[in-house]
Parts: C-alpha cells; structure tokens; sequence
C-alpha cells in the first residue's frame, strides 16, 4: 500500500515510522513533512490545509490511504472531499470534527448526553459574558470557541485576568471568527490525562493512556504551550478508571452523535481531568495528541494500518489492539523563546550520536543545505522506550545530552510525577 500523511509535526514523524514497520506498506508520502519525515517518507510541498492539492497528490500517486495529523485539514472536511473522489482516508468527516471544531458543539453534545463535564456557558455577547463572570467569580475557565492552536483557553485565577480574557477574544480579536463565541465553564482540579480512542463509530478502543506537559517550565510554571513532553502509560488512570471512561464517556459520545446522524470514525482523544467525583471531560481532539502520540505508538504492538483500515471499514470489532508491557517517555526541545517570539535557522547539533534506543521525532525542523536547522517553537521531541517509566524517562534524557542548538530549552521533570505515584 501507498501511504500519505498529512502535517508536518512530532506527530506526524511518529505516524510515518509506525507506518513503515508495517509489512502491508511499501511507500509512504509526506505532505508537507520537516526534515526527520523526509529521512523516511518521501516529502511533498504541499501544506496540510490546501485540500485540492493534497487530494491531486493523492490521485496522481494512486494513494492507497491518507491518514490526516492535524486538526485543522478535519474541520475544513478533508475527509468528506477525499471520500467524494472515491478515496480512502483516515479521520472523521467534517460533522465529526466538530467535536474539536467548535467548544460549543462538544459542550451541548455532553450536556445532551449527560456526559461528566465542567458546568458552563455559551456567549456571544462581551457585556452577558463579562456580567456572568463578575457573577461566578474566580477561578473560572474562559475558551474562545473555534480552533485557535491549543491558545485560546484562560484559566483565570483573577478576575482582571478574565476581564482580560474577554478582551482579547471579543474586542481585540486576537482569535478572529474563532472568538465570535466565547465558552466560560466551572474550574476543575484533578489530575489530567490524554485519552486517544479510537472508534469506527461503533467499537470504542482506547489506546494506552498518556499525560502530557503543557506548561512550559518545570513543576507546571510557566505559561501554556503545544506540549513539552509527555509519558505512558499513565499510572493514575486505573482499569477501573478506565470503564468508567469508556462506559461514562467514550461510548455515550459516538451514540450521541449516532443520533444525530454523525458517524465518527477515526480518533476520539479525549483531554479527562480526573476530579473527586470522577473523570470529566476538559476537551475533545479529533485527532491524534502531539506529543501525546509519540509515546503511544511506539508501545503498540499491533499493526496501526490494520487498524486504520478496520476503522474505515467498521470492522474494528474484530481486531485486537495490543500494547508491549513497556514504559515510553519523550522531552521536547524547544526554540529560546518559546512559547513566545523565538529565533529559526539555528544549526542543531548531535543527531547522530543519539545513544542505542532513543528517537528524534522531529518537529519544527528543516534541510538548510546539509544542516538539521530550527524551523519553529516545538523543534525536537527526544524518546525512549524502557521496562519501567523510569527506565524509559532516563533514556530520553541521554538522548537530549547529545543534542544541542542555540537556544535550546526544556523541562528536565517530564513523568516525575507518574514516578511519586508509583
Ligand atoms: P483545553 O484545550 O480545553 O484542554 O484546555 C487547555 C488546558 O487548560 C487544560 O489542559 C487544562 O490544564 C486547562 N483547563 C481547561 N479547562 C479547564 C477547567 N474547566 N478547569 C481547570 N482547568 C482547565
């Protein structure tokens, strides 16, 4: 089979390597890909929201499956487009996709369904919305509605910082049409944990849990980023966690939008926090999580096209999904800045004297001539696989002693708090 994968991400680099262990692939194509995709995909200049382009690679290189990274391609309806060319692809159609397109979509889909879930709002209008807020009181959560690459969420623990909130997204604009509507919900606290399901819109299976790391500096300080490492699995997510999701959750998500004609066939990742009272959703991605993904993979056993194709098919039922009995662990390597204003072009060093076992996934990166150099925030996402969480974790850390760039940062706590639980 030919393969394309669309997007050019940590992600996507660990997509395309699980892809090749494959034995029912013989060619995999990237679109737009980085440097570390293009070692082992052929590239395509094509970025991953020009649709018409994508599906004419698609087409002229007899692609047999594409499988879609990012979010964004989905909720423009990549995969309703391909599946009218008669092609076949990995991800939920554009109605799907709203379940990450739209935070009001998903929160009235919960509340239908009575899916645990923060208590919350919907407004468009800046007075209701900041008399509401006055209202409640702090801590409360503000998110503009639409996409806004994993920035447009505020968790206020002042009131200035919600007035704030607010101004950014209703009079300054700073998400455009994706602040037109504003959802302000209840705060929560518990541990989180990333759950990247996947379903043919009747058989739900969950993948091994992941925690990610979103604040930018150790101890969870710092301001919010795409994600400065991640770990699984994730020991606070027991078995009986686990059902409770799958049963409270999971399954009332794919029926509820069975009812409403929706048949969503692809990745549920659910973002839970794990309250007191039980797990609650914090948000719905239609997609695989980055860099959640890349200590998923390499733990899964079973073939991932097998089961790309049993979810296009609705055959998932019949496919047993496995995962090794290991540990995996990945620190990101960030641009001097980020996640604000940050310099690219920046040469990296040591790729190749990576110890036995680690990865680079790499991210923001690309070919300056015969130089790796940075190409954007998230650049490198260094990953082991070990016996233990622990074992997995020191490797990675080897890794990241033999790469460097100028600028370089990163957390050195990633899983460190999976291991005081243990
Ligand atoms: P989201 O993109 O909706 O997952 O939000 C990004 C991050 O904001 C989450 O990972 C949480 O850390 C935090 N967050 C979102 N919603 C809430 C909430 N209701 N209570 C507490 N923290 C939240």
């Amino acid at each position: 089979m030919k393969v394309l994968v669309v997007g050019s991400g940590g992600r996507e680099h660990a997509i395309v390597k699980k892809l090749k262990e494959s034995p029912k692939v013989t060619e995999v194509l990237a679109a737009p890909g980085n440097a570390g995709i293009a070692r082992e995909a052929r590239v395509v200049p094509v970025e991953a929201d020009n649709l018409s382009g994508l599906l004419e690679i698609a087409q002229r290189e007899n692609v047999d499956l594409t499988v879609v990274g990012p979010e964004l391609p989905l909720t423009l309806g990549i995969v309703d487009y391909f599946n009218e060319h008669g092609l076949l692809v990995f991800g939920p159609c554009r109605d799907a996709a709203q379940i990450e397109g739209s935070k009001s979509f998903a929160k009235e889909l919960m509340r239908e369904n009575g899916i645990p879930t923060a208590f919350y709002e919907t407004f468009s209008d800046y007075n209701e919305a900041r008399e509401y807020v006055y209202q409640k009181g702090v801590p409360i959560v503000i998110k503009a509605d639409g996409l806004a690459a994993g920035k447009g969420v505020y968790v206020c623990q002042e009131l200035e910082e919600a007035v704030k909130a607010l101004d950014d997204i209703f009079v300054k604009r700073i998400f455009g049409a994706s602040g037109n509507k504003v959802v302000i919900e209840e705060y929560l606290e518990g541990q989180e944990v990333s759950i990247i399901a996947i379903t043919d819109g009747e058989t739900v299976v969950q993948m091994v849990p992941a925690q990610d790391h979103k604040r930018v500096f150790n101890n969870d300080q710092g301001p919010n980023t795409g994600g400065m490492g991640a770990y699984a699995p994730a020991p606070v997510y027991t078995p009986e966690i686990a059902e409770r999701v799958q049963r409270e959750i999971l399954l009332p998500t794919i029926k509820g939008l069975k009812k409403k004609g929706i048949t969503y066939q692809g990745v549920l990742y659910a973002g839970l926090i794990l309250t007191r009272e039980g797990p609650k959703v914090l948000e719905f991605n239609a997609r695989f999580g980055d860099p959640e993904t890349q200590v998923i993979l390499p733990l899964l056993k079973t073939d991932l096209v097998e089961i790309m194709l049993a979810v296009v098919e609705k055959r998932l039922s019949q496919v047993k999904v496995e995962f090794l009995p290991k540990a995996c662990a990945t620190v990101v390597l960030a641009s001097g800045g980020y996640p604000g204003k940050y310099e690219t072009g920046k040469v990296i060093h040591g790729l190749d004297r990576l110890p036995p076992g680690v990865v680079a996934y790499h991210a923001g990166t690309a070919l300056n001539g015969d130089d790796i150099v940075t190409a954007g925030g998230r650049v490198l996402n260094i990953t082991a696989v070990g016996d233990t969480l622990k074992a997995a974790i020191e490797l990675a850390y080897e890794g990241v002693k033999a790469v460097s760039f100028e600028g370089m940062h990163y957390r050195t706590d990633i899983g460190q708090k999976a291991l005081k639980l243990q």
